[in-house]
């Protein structure tokens, strides 16, 4: 089962995506979580990707497609995967797609959280995310351990700026919307899901929308 999650930055795809994964029992793979844990161990894949991170911009088309292929392949991903922030520009959805067909498997569904823009740069702005699990936070200071116990400490991301938050909406106006479009055009009906409430009313919606999926 492929489920792919949409939407701007600070809807939820992060909190809401390890919420469905836990349920349907199949991993959340979230491409700007492979970015940040290979800019932590300083990779190369995590140095190309440092500059348009930290500004807010997408990491080019082509670095995304390769790491598309590699999560599709792993084991881990055999079952299925919840895939947040995955696809984000038209020819990502459409490079997707085919890889998707290639290998035999299929989009279950399209899930895309929506809030407005006051709410998201209300949400980025107070967001502290652990450097180790990556799991996002609301009301817990930087500088403080993981609730997981994972070792990890709480940071502030470097594009929960001010600066760079204006950026990524901008971008997800421009670059990411149109694959709202794309997929409509494409027979693969968006499920929106209405991401402002109680997060345990959030996942109610998106299990709705599942409609029994998982
Ligand atoms: P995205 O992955 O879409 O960028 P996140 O899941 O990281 O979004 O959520 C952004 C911030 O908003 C996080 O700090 C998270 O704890 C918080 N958050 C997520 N869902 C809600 C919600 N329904 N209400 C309030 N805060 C939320
Ligand atoms: P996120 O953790 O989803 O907010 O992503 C953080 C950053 O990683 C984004 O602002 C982009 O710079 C990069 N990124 C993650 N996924 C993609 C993608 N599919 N296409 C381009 N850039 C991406």
């Amino acid at each position: 089962m492929l489920i792919v999650l949409l939407g701007p930055p600070g809807a939820g795809k992060g909190t809401q995506g390890e919420r469905l994964a836990e349920r349907c029992k199949i991993p959340k793979i979230a491409t700007g979580d492979v970015f940040r844990a290979a800019l932590k161990d300083g990779t190369p894949l995590g140095l190309q990707a440092k500059q348009y991170m930290e500004r807010g911009e997408l990491v080019p088309d082509a670095l995304i497609l390769s790491i598309m292929r590699e999560a599709l392949t792993s084991a881990e991903a055999s079952r299925g995967a919840i895939l947040d922030g995955v696809v984000r520009t038209v020819p990502q959805a459409e490079g997707f797609s085919a890889m998707v067909a290639e290998l035999g498997r299929k989009i279950d569904a399209v899930l895309l959280f929506e809030a407005s823009e006051d709410e998201l740069v209300r949400r980025l702005s107070a967001r502290t995310t652990c450097e180790v699990c990556q799991t996002p936070y609301m009301g817990h200071e930087p500088g403080t351990p993981c609730p997981k116990n994972d070792n990890g400490t709480l940071v502030r991301r470097k594009d929960d700026e001010p600066e760079a938050i204006r950026t990524r909406l901008k971008v997800y106006r421009e670059q990411t919307e149109p694959v709202i479009s794309w997929y409509e055009q494409h027979q693969m009906p968006i499920h929106r899901v209405d991401a402002i409430g109680p997060l345990d009313e959030v996942t109610q919606r998106a299990v709705k929308a599942l409609d029994g999926a998982c």
